[in-house]
């Protein structure tokens, strides 16, 4: 099966004792190795998943642990008791362990035999106990899991292994990025700050902050004939004002953002960037603020965050990477208006520009429009919609002792009417439970007005990846209820002041 992720793999870990006997041991290493090999053959687990000999000593299980840490393909480890496995054996193991772990909770025949069943069958399918010992020890020792019960062939089953794997992608991707902030903040704003140090403890991720002159320098270092193929690019994939074609009035607004997409993309490429901020007030040297560049990068897989927004850029990154190869997109978003009509409250989300182009319906249009903030020239970028449906919004905020992460759940709906003078990209949403609510949560619990909107990623999703990361994660979904809501923040308050850093 063609896998999405090429380099990456998850490890099959299956435990028990010597105490069966070694017919037994067979047996479980065949179920094993049949497990699998369907994953394998599934093409909703999007990476190899390697089986790994069965564990019975503390020996075997501190060896497998270390050789995973030292896998850099390796992101994640599948743990299934098929028998008991005593589990002071694991804890050695655990203990150095810095790989996320999954505990498929699952036996290998679906039903009991009820004619057949005999004490070989109980001692061979122990997991509804096994499990639970393996359970005990984790949950004593602290360690973050993702625990997903039921039987191994169910879609329901693999789906949720499948989306778990996706966030070991994208903890993975966060562990190792480079994030480059062009300018700095933008200034008085609070949200968009934070302490890059604790982050690259906590997270992994690095912020190189550059001088705009040095973006600068690379988009002016951009050839002609790059730009020359990139405009005839730019024409067979969109929709093009007239006035932006050859010898049209707007030709040179577009020539100055093929130019700025091609300078960007070399500095990223050659610093090995995965995501980047810039800002208006900072853009000394470029001609118009970049937003094209932007929502193409995104498109390519770039995380984003405008006004020197690192968190929210290093963010969008991370959900890109989980969400490879589905059908929907991820992108950078901003709350901007409401609509209060009490027959159905909306939000109507965009930016100044920088909406990334993989949650566009249909081909998106290009245009250039003047930007009534930053006093540089008319900058050009994509107008399109989004496509209906179920999407997320998440916000990621450095409360002064801890990172949180926050996620609504929100549905996209049409517009209502057509949008003739709004030249950016938007997307209407409705929040869950309703906007009056999400909003107050949302407040309550420091929200940024940025975003990750993602139609890909799930609240379950966010969750994983917090848990991966041991951060703070809030939602509200159908069921948030503000008493509740707020409680929850308080003992959190309570709960990540007794954590260790
Ligand atoms: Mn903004």
């Amino acid at each position: 099966m063609n896998k999405t992720f090429k380099n990456k793999e998850i490890w099959f870990v299956t435990g028990s004792q010597h105490l069966y006997g070694e017919q037994t041991l067979k047996q479980v290493a065949s179920d094993s190795q049949a497990i699998v090999n369907a994953f394998n053959e599934s093409d909703s687990i999007p990476v190899k998943t390697v089986f790994q000999p069965v564990v019975t000593t503390p020996d075997s299980i501190y060896n497998l642990c270390l050789e995973a840490n030292n896998t850099k393909e390796c992101i994640g480890l599948i743990t299934w008791m098929h028998t008991f496995s005593p589990a002071k054996m694991w804890i050695s193991g655990i203990k150095i362990l810095q790989k996320p772990i999954a505990h498929l909770h699952t036996q290998f025949n679906r039903d009991i035999p009820w004619n057949e069943i005999d004490m070989d069958f109980m001692n061979l399918n122990q997991s509804a106990h096994g499990g639970r010992e393996y359970g005990f020890i984790l949950s004593r020792m602290g360690i973050n899991r993702k625990v997903i019960v039921g039987f191994w062939k169910e879609k329901k089953i693999q789906k949720q292994l499948a989306d778990w794997i996706r966030v070991a992608v994208g903890w993975n991707e966060m562990n190792t990025m480079k994030i480059v902030r062009f300018g700095d903040n933008m200034r008085e704003v609070a949200v968009t700050e934070g302490d890059k140090v604790e982050a690259q403890i906590k997270l992994g991720c690095a912020v190189y902050g550059y001088g705009v002159g040095d973006l600068a320098d690379s988009v002016n270092g951009v050839s002609e004939k790059a730009i020359n193929s990139l405009l005839e690019e730019y024409e067979s994939e969109y929709t093009i004002n007239k006035e932006l074609l050859k010898g049209g009035p707007k030709r040179p607004s577009v020539i100055e953002a093929a130019r700025i997409e091609l300078g960007i993309k070399q500095f990223l490429v050659d610093g090995g960037f995965k995501a980047f901020t810039t800002t208006f007030e900072d853009l000394h040297g470029l001609v118009q603020l970049p937003g094209l560049a932007v929502q193409r990068l995104m498109k390519q897989g770039y995380g984003f965050g405008a006004e020197g927004d690192w968190k929210t850029s290093a963010m969008v990154r991370a959900v890109k990477a989980m969400t490879e190869g589905l059908d929907r997109g991820t992108s950078f978003m901003e709350d901007y208006t409401y609509h209060f009509d009490p027959s159905g409250m909306k939000v109507l989300g965009a930016h100044m520009l920088e909406i990334c182009e993989s949650i566009a319906e249909g081909k998106p249009s290009l245009d250039v429009f003047p930007l009534g903030i930053g006093g540089k020239s008319d900058p050009a970028r994509l107008l399109f919609d989004v496509p209906s449906g179920p999407a997320i919004n998440v916000s990621i905020m450095d409360m002064g002792n801890r990172f949180r992460l926050l996620t609504n759940e929100v549905t996209v709906v049409p517009t209502p009417q057509d949008l003739p003078k709004l030249p950016v990209a938007r997307v209407l949403w409705e929040p869950k439970p309703d906007l009056e609510i999400a909003a107050a949560a949302w407040i309550y619990a420091g929200g940024a007005h940025h975003t990750v909107f993602s139609q890909a990623a799930t609240a379950e999703m966010i969750q994983d990846f917090s848990e991966m990361a041991g951060i703070e994660h809030l939602v509200i979904d159908e069921k948030t209820n503000i008493i509740d809501f707020k409680n929850t923040i308080r003992w959190n308050d309570v709960y990540y002041h007794t954590q260790p850093r």
